[in-house]
Order: C-alpha cells, then structure tokens, then sequence
C-alpha cells in the first residue's frame, strides 16, 4: 500500500528488465495496458498495435498530438509483412539492418489501425535489437506501438529513470534495463520508392543506407524548420521535440572563433552551461562546461542524459559547439537543431563580431 500517492494517480512499478518482469510486461499488453521498455535507441511507451483503445492510451499518456504517428516494433521482417505492404527493398534493408535501429515505412495493412499512423495510410515497422525488447515482442506475441517514453516534447528517456519522472503515475510498469547504448532514436527511411528516403537521421546513416541500396536520399527539411503550410513527410516533424526548459543555441563557424563567441556570451552570466566535444573543453576553464565526449557516437549517447541534467539543475541558457554533419553526427545536430527551434548563432571567421 502507498498511503501517499494521490488517489488519481496509479501506481507505477519498475522491474528489471528479466524473466519475471518481461512476463509481467506481456500481460500487460495484451489485456490492452501500457508498458515502458528498453529498446537499444532510447525507452519506448508499449501498447498492442492491434488494440485500438490501448494505442489511444499512449497518446493520452504522453500528451502526444493525435496526428503524429507511432513507430510498430516487431520480430521480423515475416511479422513486418503482417502489419505493411513489404516490398523488395524493404526486405533488402530489413536483411542488412535487423534488428537494429532503422525504421521502414511502406503503406499499411488493414490490420493495423489507422490511429497507429495517425490516419496515414503508411506504417512505420522495426526490429528492435535490444534483448529485453525482443523477449517482450516474443512473449506478448503481439505488434508492439511504441513511441519514445518522454511526455510529448521532453527529450527521449535513454534510462528507466528518466522514463518514470516523464511517466510515473500514468503506466503501470517501466522494464529497466539500463541506459540504452545507442541514445537517440532510430533512423525512419520511407522505402516505397526505388531508393530509401530519410525523414530522420539516426544511427543507421545515408551512407549505411546507401550501401545497401545503392542510392538514399535525405530529405531536405531534416535540417531546417518547415516552411509555414508546408506538408511534412515524416509528421513528427511538425513538433517541437527534444527542448530543454533552457534556451539552447547552437554556435557554428570557425572553431576559434566559435569558442571566443561561446566565452563573450556566457562571461560572467549564472544558469549558463556550455556544450562542446572533448577535444575542445580546453579554453573554457571558467565556464560550466559539459563534454559531449570523444565523437558522435558518445555524443549521441549523452546529449538527451545532459538536456534532462540541465532541466534538474535550472540551466537557463546552454551554449552549444556544433559537430559535423557526417555519419551519426547528422542524428546528433537534427536533435540539437531541433531543441534550439533550427537556429544557429554564426561566429563567422573572428569571435565576437557578428550580429546576432
Ligand atoms: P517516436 O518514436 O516518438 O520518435 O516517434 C515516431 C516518429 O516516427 C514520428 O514522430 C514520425 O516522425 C515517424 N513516423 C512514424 N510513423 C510514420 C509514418 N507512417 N510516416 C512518416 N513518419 C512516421
Ligand atoms: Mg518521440
């Protein structure tokens, strides 16, 4: 008994993600409730993607826009055929990169319903790699909807504690298995075209994809904000995501002269944090400097860990270096391009000149 939780909330249990709490996990889902669980991209929020009133409940938990569509995880690509129209080069695709973190969009079976897509006629399929994910899609035997487990706009839960202070009192049960190695989450291709078309940029790369397919594309409105009327191809886009109650702003241009422009902005001002790779913390001695550490991977790995951090500690401002936009990188400044609202302060060739 819990005498002091409020009585509208319900309680919320947090298992390790073995035996006992994956079998506890299934049930859930199929007597239509909502789990938490580990993925190796970040925490998913679980519902059966067959059930319809289950799926509403995910958008109520999350306070998720109805209009933005749900990622299905399956087994397999032979589940995968259950759920979407599985042409060619989506087998293609799911062979090289099942299980792991690329989402394949083909157009949606009946079986699924239409408010998994939001009322899109296509669906979103994924084999997760994570062993606690898999065991939970073996032992529910059920397509699992799952979107990242943050309430709607908070950057996505790369731990179960992370989840639970997004969650806590509006699901049952959060599955911990530990912090997720990737960070971000997966790379969504749509592949009804001849070549695989990336509405976002993730752990599997344009260049990955290109590999296997001969040809990707990346679609153009990854990297800035939509134009006013303009149609998204991938609606999550629409949304503002992944935003720390601080102001971020991200500083690009020469690196000494970002650097200069960093220490001008954030001398002598509290509440201030400064972002920056490893090999660049030099330089900023007397700032509250964060690592994004040694490349993209570790900074994918850290950057939704140290936007939640600056939340605890009150961070008002955060002062960000860029990285380049090559391989991971790319998922890495599309998730800080979008948590600054896709602006980007110029340092240009010398520190401190430029207008604002
Ligand atoms: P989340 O799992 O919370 O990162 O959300 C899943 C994201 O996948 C959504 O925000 C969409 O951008 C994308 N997505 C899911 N289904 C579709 C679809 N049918 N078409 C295009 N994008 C989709
Ligand atoms: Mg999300």
């Amino acid at each position: 008994m819990d005498g002091n939780r409020p009585e509208t909330k319900a309680r919320t249990d947090c298992l390790p993600a073995d035996r006992e709490g994956v079998a506890r996990a299934a049930n859930i889902l199929r007597s239509g409730g909502l789990v938490a669980f580990p993925t190796e991209t970040v925490y998913g929020l679980g519902a059966s993607a067959l059930n319809v009133q289950a799926v509403r409940q995910i958008f109520i938990a999350k306070g998720r826009p109805a209009d933005n569509p749900l990622i299905v995880h399956v087994r397999d690509p032979r589940d995968a055929a259950q759920c979407g129209v599985w042409n060619a080069l989506a087998d293609r695709l799911a062979r090289v990169f099942w299980p792991g973190p690329l989402t394949i969009i083909v157009r949606r079976l009946g079986v699924i319903p239409p408010e998994v897509s939001a009322g899109l006629d296509t669906v979103a399929l994924r084999a997760p790699s994570h062993p606690a994910a898999q065991a939970l899609l073996e032992a529910c035997g059920l397509p699992i909807a799952a979107p990242s487990a943050n309430r709607s706009g908070k950057p996505s839960p790369t731990t179960a504690r992370h989840a639970l202070d997004d969650l806590e009192g509006r699901v049952p049960l959060v599955l911990d298995g530990g912090p997720c190695a990737i960070g971000l989450e997966s790379t969504v291709a749509d592949v009804r075209g001849a070549f695989p078309l990336v509405l976002r940029p993730g752990a599997v790369t344009p260049e990955m994809l290109a590999m296997a397919a001969g040809e990707c594309r990346v679609a153009d409105s990854v990297m800035r904000a939509l134009r006013e009327g303009e149609d998204a191809p991938s609606p999550g886009m629409r949304h503002t995501h992944y935003a720390p109650k601080a102001k971020l702003t991200l500083v690009r241009g020469d690196p000494d002269a970002v650097r200069a422009r960093i220490r001008q902005e954030a001398q002598g001002r509290k509440g201030v944090w400064v972002l920056a790779p490893e090999n660049r913390l030099e330089g900023y001695d007397n700032f509250e400097i964060r690592s994004l550490g040694r490349d993209a991977q570790e900074a994918a790995q850290r950057l939704f860990y140290l936007l939640r951090q600056a939340d605890r500690e009150n961070v008002e401002r955060i002062y960000c270096e860029t990285l380049p936009q090559e391989g991971l990188g790319l998922a890495v400044m599309n998730r800080l391009a979008r948590a600054a609202g896709f602006e980007f302060l110029d340092a240009g060739e010398s520190g401190g000149r430029e207008e604002r």
